[in-house]
């Protein structure tokens, strides 16, 4: 019985070689017909024997394209049309939910058995890619995603590549960027002026250099990486000193799953991750083992590690090293390198050598971050092999611009139901941080095809972005208090409406009475929140410089706790650095001189770090907090004091108890890891504790985590686990980080719900 249905198949099915697939699908079963991307998703017509068709959909279901994520599929009988062949039609244009820019995705099996097939005609081509794999958002300078809007137009197709790309039975059927030796683009090595090397093989060469210790500057997908052998102290800690990085993790690439393993402990998930197309870099917990040097992340408890994912990286690690370290190739607080010559110039005193290739990056991607809590994947860093794809919400917003906080700044365009977050931007400290942004955004609204008039920014008046918003020409600009982006961000990815009671912990933000703000009890909807609760506020001495040295947080931690018998409990442990400065902070406290009042949980941290005699002083944000979390790993504890006091209708959340424990704790010689779990247990019941204070009063049930803070492990695992102990319901960051990369998620969905009312 012949017949004919049709299909609608929504969700990622654009832009990931899914016609292609159904092409292949249908003419195999001898079917008619058409498939076509139309603004809703793909549609597919196919028209043969109802046997033929049923065989036909279970292959499609059975096989689909990896980077495909078909989110629904309807069907219904349609009248036969007695078509003499399948065909791949036109798109149709507009409308939202109309995806046409994919993420950059790592090199697919099928390239890679090219790749090494010493008789096929790509056979060690650094740039062999498919309808499946390579790269996409990086090297595109315009919509449509054609060759003619890509880096590759430069590059005409020879014959073969051409009829690839034109054949629809081929894998490399419109793949942008196919490319082969005889057509496409190639390496150079230059050195550290930007000369070019006459080496006939780059990449041998690179490898010999690498293997003596040099620092290599290689050109990936979205940018640059410093690369170094993981194995090399002496290479690490020249890489380290050149680029002042002195102590922060570096993140490495390692060979394959079986070497990731023995660095760390890698499980099921850790695994999935590793291999998925997007290959983010996963933080997993470090094994002993001799085969990373210790240089390349001191004092934490894991590795960054991911696995290759162009074929260059392939071909680099496929004999010579465990490991490479491979670090975003920026001076610090800049932007990640893209261009040849900005390379050169911008790592000039870093890079002994430049490996590089024609093929233009035209967007800047560092590489994603992942990790691995209460058995689901957290995304730490939202960027490469994820980015553009939008974050599907559960109901339609008018389209709002959000510009994004100061720190690990993104933005996001809201349009109808769909969240277009940008890839990770960073810190906006730099004119070239600032440039990246404005590239960003002009880029951002292409893939969206969407210039909102309403923009969302934060409440800090000084925040470059917020500054950014008042110059736009905007209809109407809506202000977003950060925490409650935070909480707006975590319910709009957990697809949950109404109020709820949110815990927002973090380092710093700006609050409505213009204090410091960071360890938040919000009751919050979309819309509109109310601050009922925070930890008890504490003096920042000296303001930014306490964030550089933690021990000044101690010290004002020591103060709460002991009143003026501060300086006798310092001084039995050691804690301010020279004896001159016992007067000086005093006074800076008395006197209230450069010195907030804060609620961060973030900063509580670092000064419980400094008294555990941890470290004084920081080199990067979020160091301290690190280093207890490591030093918690293998203690244990006991719930130490705390007081949870109503003042009027806001909750106080106050500490001080516990700071007295730990520091009698540590007088008596206990250890340090003991109380540095014993912190962490104590934060996750005073957590649930006030939850259940809220939820008294409020007859609330729903907690939504967010903030930077809960990228801690320890404290998050333990919270959900306590909450849900408790009878709460719980929702936490999956898909989009707990930092501030969330924070345009926030204020979008938060404007657009205001502006909706
Ligand atoms: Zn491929
Ligand atoms: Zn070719
Ligand atoms: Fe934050």
């Amino acid at each position: 019985m012949i017949k004919r249905v049709r299909y609608l198949f929504s969700g990622v099915v654009q832009g990931v070689g899914f016609r292609p697939f159904i092409y292949r699908m249908a003419t195999r079963h001898s079917l008619s017909g058409f498939v076509q991307n139309r603004p809703d998703g793909v549609v597919v017509e196919v028209e043969g024997p109802a046997d033929a068709i049923h065989s036909f959909m279970s292959s499609v279901n059975g096989d689909p394209p990896p980077l495909a994520d078909v989110s629904g599929i309807s069907s219904g009988e349609v009248e036969i049309k007695n078509d003499k062949a399948f065909r791949i039609i036109e798109s149709e244009a507009g409308g939202p939910g109309n995806v046409h820019i994919t993420p950059d995705i790592a090199t697919c099996g099928d390239c890679l058995k090219e790749l090494f097939d010493t008789a096929d005609r790509r056979f060690h081509y650094p740039f062999i890619n498919c309808t499946n794999c390579g790269p996409r958002l990086t090297i595109i300078k315009d919509i449509p995603y054609d060759r003619i809007n890509t880096s590759m137009s430069c590059f005409p197709m020879c014959p073969l590549c051409q009829e690839e790309y034109e054949n629809p039975a081929d894998r490399r059927f419109h793949a942008e960027p196919n490319a082969c030796p005889a057509c496409g683009p190639s390496l150079k090595l230059l050195d550290e002026k930007g000369n070019p090397l006459s080496d006939r093989d780059p990449l041998k060469r690179a490898i010999e250099l690498l293997l003596s210790g040099y620092v290599i500057a290689i050109k990936g997908l979205g940018g640059f990486h410093l690369a170094v052998d993981a194995a090399n102290d002496e290479a690490i800690k020249r890489l380290r000193s050149r680029k002042f990085r002195e102590e922060k993790p570096l993140a490495i690439m390692v060979r394959d799953v079986e070497t990731a393993s023995r660095i760390s402990m890698i499980g099921k998930e850790e695994e999935l991750i590793l291999l998925s197309p997007q290959r983010p870099i996963v933080l997993a917990r470090k094994r002993g083992g001799a085969i990373i040097s210790p240089a390349v992340a001191p004092g934490v408890s894991d590795f960054g590690i991911m696995l290759p994912y162009t074929p260059l990286h392939h071909m680099l690690l496929e004999k010579h090293f465990h490991a490479l370290v491979m670090t975003s190739a920026n001076q610090v607080d800049e932007p990640i390198c893209i261009e040849n010559r900005e390379a050169v110039k911008r790592l000039e005193g870093i890079a002994d050598f430049f490996l590089v290739h024609n093929r233009d990056i035209l967007m800047r991607c560092d590489d994603s971050i992942a990790t691995v809590s209460s058995g689901e994947r957290r995304i730490i860093r939202r960027s490469r092999g994820f980015a553009p794809i939008p974050v599907t919400l559960t109901k339609s917003y008018p389209p709002i611009l959000a510009l994004g906080p100061q720190m690990k700044t993104t933005l996001c365009i809201l349009k109808g139901n769909l969240a277009f977050l940008s890839p990770h931007i960073g810190d906006m400290e730099t004119p070239e941080a600032r440039d990246f942004y404005q590239e960003s955004l002009t880029l951002m609204q292409k893939i969206a095809e969407c210039k909102p008039e309403i923009v969302a920014c934060d409440l800090h008046p000084a925040y470059y972005t917020t500054i950014f918003a008042e110059g736009l020409p905007a209809s109407r600009v809506i202000r977003v208090q950060h925490h409650h982006a935070h909480i707006v961000s975590s319910m709009a990815e957990n697809g949950i409406e109404g109020e709820v009671i949110g815990i927002a912990m973090d380092g710093t933000g700006y609050g409505t009475d213009g204090t410091v703000w960071g360890g938040e009890f919000l009751v919050a909807s979309e819309s509109t929140f109310t601050r009922v609760g925070h930890i008890a506020t504490y003096i920042l001495p000296g303001g930014e410089k306490a964030i550089r040295e933690p021990w000044r947080i101690a010290v004002s931690l020591l103060r709460q706790a002991y009143g003026d018998d501060w300086p006798d409990v310092a001084k039995s442990l050691d804690i301010v650095p020279e004896k001159s400065f016992y007067e000086t902070i005093d006074r800076i406290m008395k006197q209230r001189f450069n010195s907030p009042l804060t609620s961060s949980l973030g900063r509580l941290f670092d000064g419980v770090a400094a008294i555990l005699g941890l470290r004084r002083k920081v080199t990067f944000e979020g160091q301290a907090a690190m280093e207890l979390e490591a030093m918690a790993r293998y203690g244990s504890g006991r719930v130490m004091q705390f007081t949870i006091e109503e003042a009027g209708d806001i909750i106080h959340l106050d500490f001080s108890p516990m700071i007295r424990a730990i520091t009698k704790r540590l007088q008596a010689g206990k250890d340090s890891g003991e109380l540095a779990f014993s912190f962490h247990l104590t934060l996750q019941v005073a957590f649930c504790k006030m939850a259940r204070t809220i939820r008294d009063k409020t007859g609330l049930n729903q907690v939504v985590l967010s903030g930077g803070c809960f990228q801690n492990r320890i404290l998050t695992e333990g919270t959900i686990a306590e909450l849900e102990k408790a009878g709460f319901e719980v929702f936490f960051h999956k898909a989009i980080p707990t930092n501030d990369g969330c924070i345009s998620l926030g204020q979008a969905v938060c404007a657009g719900a205001q502006a909706m009312r």
